[in-house]
């Protein structure tokens, strides 16, 4: 099977990017952040303390992770339940980054994307796909941008859909995720040694496309 991985920072872009190299490809795309919130909303439902560390892992085997992929767009089933309208809040980011710091929470979403990149094509993306969850994908791209940038673009789409927002406090958020996601001691986010970097702050769209799809024509 053919893979992708991309891996970067929130708010690079990936998904984006993921969703329309995959189209092209006529690949599945796996959005495993998506997996890490649907688990973060069931514990925000659940209104856990999520400083109670070990009742986390105790608490995970009572949750159930699925994928199904309806006209090329992933839905998440959280419990047999499609939770894709109430996983895209930054609260439920949030808690998705607390819990990604989790080993045994880890190693189940592990299996089940090994398990989908194993019998499909896929375009994966997260954090760790390059490094650890598929370490022989054919394709691996490091995905980033400027935090301003990123920033920038988190803003307008806000705007456009009505919301107030302040743009600082966007940033900051960023930067703090960011440094999460790096630091923490588990898979941490960083680029594979035999990733392409792609910095997208002055591209657009099509030309990160472009440039993932040439990437992909050299590989396969
Ligand atoms: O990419 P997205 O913002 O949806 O991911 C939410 C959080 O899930 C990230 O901040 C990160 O902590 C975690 N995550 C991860 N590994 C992945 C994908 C996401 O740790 N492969």
């Amino acid at each position: 099977m053919m893979n992708i991985a991309i891996d970067g920072p929130a708010g690079a872009g990936k998904s984006t990017i993921a969703k329309r190299v995959a189209k092209q490809l006529g690949f599945i795309y796996v959005d495993t952040g998506a997996m890490f919130r649907a688990m973060g909303l069931y514990f925000l439902r659940n209104q856990f303390d999520m400083e109670q560390k070990s009742l986390l892992e105790e608490e995970s085997k009572k949750i159930d992770i699925a994928l199904k992929f309806e006209n090329g767009e992933q839905q998440v089933l959280l419990n047999g339940e499609n939770v894709n309208g109430y996983i895209r809040v930054e609260e439920v980011g949030k808690i998705a980054s607390i819990i990604a710091t989790n080993p045994a929470i880890r190693t189940r979403l592990l299996e089940l994307q090994q398990k989908i990149a194993r019998e499909n094509h896929v375009v994966m993306d997260g954090r760790d796909i390059g490094t650890c969850v598929l370490p022989n994908a054919q394709v691996k791209i490091y995905l980033t941008a400027s935090s301003k940038e990123r920033a920038r673009r988190r803003y307008e789409e806000l705007i456009a859909k009505g919301e107030q927002c302040d743009i600082a406090i966007i940033e900051e958020d960023i930067i703090q995720r960011d440094y999460a996601d790096m630091n923490r001691e588990i898979a941490p986010l960083r680029q594979a040694k035999d990733a392409v970097l792609i910095d997208s702050s002055d591209m657009t769209i099509e030309e990160v496309v472009h440039a993932i799809l040439n990437e992909y024509e050299q590989k396969k």
